[in-house]
Parts: structure tokens; sequence; C-alpha cells
């Protein structure tokens, strides 16, 4: 199925498989895929090696300063897209726990926000593109051809994160998972710059009971209905 030149803007809580769905519509639509919250895991990878979040205080001067030296950026490695700080690829460390706890305090930070904002923007120019997140559709394009807002129970988005990561050879506990989860939500939610929330025009896809196969036709019938597509 070929479709029109459209930002699909995908937002919604952590481990909702955001970004499963997205990269899967990428390669089904040939759109560009984006993952925002990469870039803030990128750029708190970074802050946690430079000493910047020392004992989960974020040294925000520090980091204000580091921000354009940082060389974060997107690359098609053979394994997919990836991200990178300079040349190195970090792809597997910034999905680590250590990130995951401190990358909603990063991502709260106003002028950080802003930061990733400019280079999803520059991204988004070309069309064509699928990008996930918390606030794609409210806040970085809120006109996107079509956005959706995905969620699922906590017990199944916990059990989610925790396979992903046993399969990355981590050993975390299904405890520690579900209160970064919970917390991520809480943060994600409350902060003060563009909180995560629905679109009012959002479609809303809740996949607990979903199987991804399930979730494809879910967007496939959107899509068309939406585009007018006859196929
Ligand atoms: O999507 P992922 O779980 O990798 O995102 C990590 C974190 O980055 C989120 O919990 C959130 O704090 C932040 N984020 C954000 N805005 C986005 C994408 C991610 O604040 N558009």
């Amino acid at each position: 199925m070929k479709i029109p030149d459209i930002i699909i803007a995908i937002d919604g809580y952590s481990s909702t498989g955001k970004s499963t769905v997205a990269k899967m519509l990428a390669k089904e639509y040939s759109l560009l895929y984006l993952d925002s919250g990469a870039m803030y895991r990128g750029i708190t990878l970074h802050a946690i090696e430079n000493g910047l979040a020392e004992g989960g205080a974020i040294d925000e001067e520090g980091l204000r300063k580091a921000l354009p030296t940082l060389g974060l950026d997107f690359r098609v490695t053979p394994e997919g897209n990836a991200t990178f700080l300079g040349d190195r690829c970090v792809e597997k460390e910034i999905r680590s726990l250590e990130v995951s706890s401190l990358v909603s305090p990063v991502s709260a930070i106003p002028f950080v926000r802003e930061y990733v904002d400019r280079k999803l923007h520059a991204f988004g120019e070309r069309k064509r593109v699928v990008m996930d997140g918390r606030d794609i559709g409210t806040t970085v394009f809120p006109e996107a051809e079509l956005k959706v807002f995905m969620t699922a129970s906590a017990e199944v988005r916990a059990r989610r994160r925790y396979d992903e990561m046993v399969a990355k050879g981590q050993t975390p506990s299904m405890e520690a998972v579900m209160k970064n989860l919970l917390e991520r939500d809480y943060i994600d939610s409350h902060r003060e710059v563009s909180p995560l929330s629905r679109a009012a025009d959002a479609f809303i896809l809740d996949n607990s009971e979903m199987t991804l196969h399930e979730e494809l036709v879910w967007f496939e019938g959107l899509i068309k209905g939406k585009f007018g597509i006859l196929e």
C-alpha cells in the first residue's frame, strides 16, 4: 500500500511498544523512523559518564555547556537505525536501567527539550517520517497528519520491558522494572514543559491484549480510512 507524504506521531506511556510498531510501519510504508526517547537517553548517558549526574543530581549548567559538542545523531547501521554520540554507537548503553532511571528528570529540563525538538524538526521537514515519544503530536509536530496515543496496562508493560532487557543479557528484577516504569509515567505526565498527554485529535490504541500483527492491521485500517486509500 502506498501512503501520502505524511508525518506519523506515536505518543504514549513507557513500554507500550511504540518503537516496535513504529519500526514496522517505517518498513511497511518506506518511512524514516525516529526514536525521540533515544535522544533523551543519549543525553542522559553523556551526563552519567561525564560526572554531570552524581548521586542522581543533574548538573544543569554542565549539561547546557556539553550539548553543543555532544555529536548526538542517528545513523543507519547493518542492525538498523542506531544512536551515536560522536563516532560511538551507544544503542545498547542507552537502554540500561541506570539511564532509564535518570532520563525522565533530564528530559524535563526545558533547554534539553529545545535541543531535541530542533533536531527532530530538522528530520521532520522532509516528511515521510514516523516518530515516537511523549509529546510528538502535542508539541513537536502538532500538525502531524496522523497521531496515535498508545497505552497498555502497567503489568503488561513491565513484563514487556523485563523480557526485552533479559533478551539483551541484562538481569533486572521485575520490581525494579515496574518501579522505574511507574516513576517515569509520573514524571513524564507531571512535568511543566510538554507533559505526556494525548492530543485531542490522536487516536487511542490500547494494545494490552493485542498481538503485533493485530496492531499493524489496526494501523492499516486507520491509514486507509483517514487518507481514503481504496486497496
Ligand atoms: O521512549 P523511551 O521510553 O525510550 O523514552 C525515554 C524517556 O525519554 C521517557 O521516559 C521520557 O522521560 C523521555 N521522553 C520525552 N519526550 C519524548 C520522548 C521521550 O520526554 N518525546
